[in-house]
């Protein structure tokens, strides 16, 4: 079963995951970090994805979908934290037809006003190895320059993080991936959360959401 994280770059939809997967053992499947991953391996997929990603524009659909096809595989009885997709509506209905034996049970929209992002992403480092994210003064890591993870010493800034390709993602996420919460509005499962409070805040609304959008879709 699958939950679609939604919201602007830099409302919180990787932190909330990775803390939701560490305490709670859902499992987060980020299809941004799979791009960055493919990148630098240098495979196929990333030599696609690279100029795309670093413009802040999205990566053709087709390419998505192979992705997710392979992150999702083996998880029909897990709980899946959907980071990233869908992020058009395409890429929505992609997700009901072609890949039907993953229901999605909801989307819930991280809703961060766009002054707020904008901040946060000019803060926001993350582990180059492992992708954990940091932000410089909100959350740092407990060692400066380590990450708290995996230990690495290459905390870095995404190059997509930079402040004109932020106002790209920004619009990009205006006019492609608004209309995805109406497609799951228009179903009755979509929710929105006020991710302008602090993280544990966040955390312990989301955790109930998902609890609630989980034991509707089970019933
Ligand atoms: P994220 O880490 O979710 O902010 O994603 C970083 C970048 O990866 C985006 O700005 C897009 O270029 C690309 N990307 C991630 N997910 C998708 C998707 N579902 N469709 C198209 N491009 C994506």
């Amino acid at each position: 079963m699958i939950i679609v994280l939604t919201g602007a770059p830099g409302a919180g939809k990787g932190t909330q995951a990775d803390l939701l997967a560490q305490r709670d053992g859902y499992l987060k499947v980020s299809t941004g970090d799979a791009l960055r991953k493919h990148i630098k391996s240098g495979t196929p997929i990333g030599k696609i994805a690279d100029g795309i990603m670093a413009k802040g524009q999205l990566v053709p659909d087709d390419v998505l979908l192979k992705i997710l096809e392979t992150e999702l595989a083996g998880t029909e009885s897990q709980v899946v934290l959907l980071d990233g997709y869908p992020r058009n509506l395409a890429q929505a209905q992609e997700l009901e037809k072609t890949l039907a034996r993953y229901p999605v049970a909801g989307a819930i929209q991280l809703d961060v006003d766009r002054d707020d992002l904008i901040s946060r992403i000019s803060g926001r480092i993350v582990c180059a190895q492992c992708q954990t994210p940091y932000h410089a003064t909100m959350n740092p890591p407990k060692k400066s320059g380590v990450c708290d993870k995996c230990g690495s010493t290459q905390l870095v800034r995404r190059p997509d993080d930079a402040p004109d390709k932020v106002a790209t993602r920004l619009d990009v996420y205006d006019k492609n991936t608004k209309p995805v919460l109406d497609f799951y509005r228009a179903k009755g499962v979509c929710k929105t959360i006020d991710g302008a409070r602090s993280t544990e805040e966040v955390y312990k609304d989301l955790k109930a959401t998902i609890q609630d959008l989980s034991r509707s879709r089970a019933q």
